[in-house]
């Protein structure tokens, strides 16, 4: 019987640290009154903040916005945005994602992608560099287009239990992905949890998830999964 991976997209396969950023800067200019002096971070220092899950609110605070009001109010227009399709242009391959892939699938390993963007959101970039090599039909898990979202620690769980009841059985099965969300959905349904670090947290975030393993990117998980 085969083996297959389930990987997550952002995170494993997509660097989306420059959307986040560039969404941050428009945001503070969205929300900041004429003439109040802001404190913008960094791209680093930015990324670093969601990496260790600093609250969006927070995030606001540390950037000079005073009050709970223009915080609740950049934290709103943050996640409206995020998300939205002028900024997906700003998302990035991991470079070492596609060697991954190759090397999975030329041993044989079955290739599923769960992932929680919309389908619209998915395919164009499947297409764009040439995924569905990787990922037959029946084996993209996103979100349908008009799916109601509630949060991606209950969404993601959803995912992983219709790919457990519609695929075919393998003997070892593994989940790789970059947040809590993908543990969580993993762990629900008994499948070995492997975090990178190529994502949105950091090894502290992760480890609070227990993890199997946690691993750099998705080249080094695919490689420790090839060898055990
Ligand atoms: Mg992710």
């Amino acid at each position: 019987m085969k083996k297959r991976i389930f990987t997550d997209f952002d995170g494993p396969i997509m660097d989306v640290s420059e959307r986040y950023y560039q969404v941050y800067l428009y945001c503070l200019e969205k929300i900041r009154q004429p003439e109040q002096a802001l404190i913008t971070l960094s791209k680093s220092e930015f990324w670093e903040s969601k990496r260790s899950q600093v609250p969006e609110k927070e995030i606001a605070k540390l950037s000079g916005f005073a009050g709970d009001r223009q915080a609740i109010a950049f934290a709103h227009l943050r996640r409206a945005t995020v998300h939205t399709n002028p900024y997906f242009k700003c998302d990035r391959l991991i470079e070492s994602a596609i060697p991954a892939l190759e090397k999975a699938q030329s041993a044989g390993i079955d290739l599923a992608v769960m992932t929680m963007r919309r389908r619209c959101e998915l395919e164009p970039v499947l297409d764009l560099y040439d995924l569905r090599r990787f990922f037959k039909g029946d084996r993209i898990f996103c979100l349908d287009d008009d799916y109601v979202k509630t949060v991606d620690t209950q969404d993601k769980p959803k995912l992983m239990q219709r790919a457990q009841a519609t695929l075919p059985a393998v003997e070892q099965q593994w989940m790789i992905g970059d947040t809590e969300a993908d543990i969580i959905a993993a762990q629900t349904y008994h499948v070995p949890a492997i975090a990178v670090l190529s994502g949105i947290r950091n090894q502290a975030q992760l480890e609070k998830y227990k993890p199997n393993q946690i691993f750099p990117n998705l080249l080094a998980s695919v490689t420790a999964i090839l060898h055990q």
